[in-house]
């Protein structure tokens, strides 16, 4: 049987009496591109933000390699190995291509480093193929203000890169992008999932089918459905609830 990297138990928040999330299995191996689909509203974003420590579980336990996450903070999870995309792109505007993935680098903290951090043949390295990866090889000199917003989607995926890690989750990372640009994203997904897991939140169908091994359904905080594209897409109750809108 495959690793598992990710194993969510019986995982419930409560905000002020109502479930956004309820009572959730979710089991992700390893190398796995997994998709989460569902209505707004059904608890996707709010189990990532559980995954990474953002939220608070009520009940439940998230196991990662082993490892319990549930009581560890944002930034521990996040050495540990797991990396998050929020909705909306977060870059900095106001520094260059390069410098968001420059900073984006884990360095080890001491002061003589932060104060006289200079680029390392490895760092120089390590941001050119990211670079390359993210379609932005050419546009390392460019400020991030001045990217397309499907191309800032893909710097901050560059930048979650930059940290290695083990398992990504990515929150709606096609919203806003044009057919050629979610064809992009989809090749760079593929070719990124090769030795890490992807967890990715989408509501494009299309999109889901090109990138997705297993997908996971969820309405009103519970797990719907889970199965092959194929499986779900002919699911009546995933119809019923989701697809046939
Ligand atoms: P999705 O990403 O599937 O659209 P969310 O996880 O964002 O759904 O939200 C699930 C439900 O939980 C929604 O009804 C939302 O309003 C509610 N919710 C999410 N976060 C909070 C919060 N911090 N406080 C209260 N309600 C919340
Ligand atoms: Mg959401």
């Amino acid at each position: 049987m495959a690793q598992m990297i990710l194993e969510v138990e019986d995982l419930t928040v409560s905000f002020d009496g109502f479930k956004a999330v309820d009572g959730v299995n979710f089991y992700v191996e390893q190398d796995e591109l997994r998709c989460v689909i569902g209505p707004n509203g059904a608890g996707k974003t709010t189990l990532l933000d559980m995954i990474c420590g953002k939220t608070k579980p009520t009940s439940g336990t998230i196991k990662f390699n082993r490892r319990e996450l549930s009581e560890m903070l944002e930034y521990q999870i996040t050495r540990a190995g797991v990396g998050r995309k929020f909705q909306n792109p977060s870059v900095y505007e106001d520094l260059t291509v390069l410098e968001n993935l420059e900073i984006s680098y884990p360095r080890k903290r001491n002061v003589l480093g932060s104060l006289f951090f200079r680029r390392s043949s490895e760092i120089q390295g390590k941001i050119e193929s990211v670079a390359h990866q993210i379609y932005l090889g050419d546009s390392l000199g460019m400020k991030a203000g001045l990217l397309s917003h499907g191309q800032k989607q893909w710097l901050e995926i560059g930048m979650l890169l930059m940290q290695d890690p083990e398992l990504l989750l990515l929150d709606e990372p096609v919203a806003g992008m044009s057919p050629r640009e979610r064809e992009q994203t989809a090749v760079l997904l593929n070719a990124i999932s090769k030795g890490r897991s992807i967890v990715v939140i989408e509501h494009d169908m299309a999109f889901v089918r090109m990138i997705a091994h297993k997908v996971t359904v969820l309405h009103q905080g519970k797990l719907l459905a889970e199965g092959t594209m194929d499986q779900v897409q002919s699911d009546e109750r995933v119809i019923e609830v989701y697809l046939g809108h």
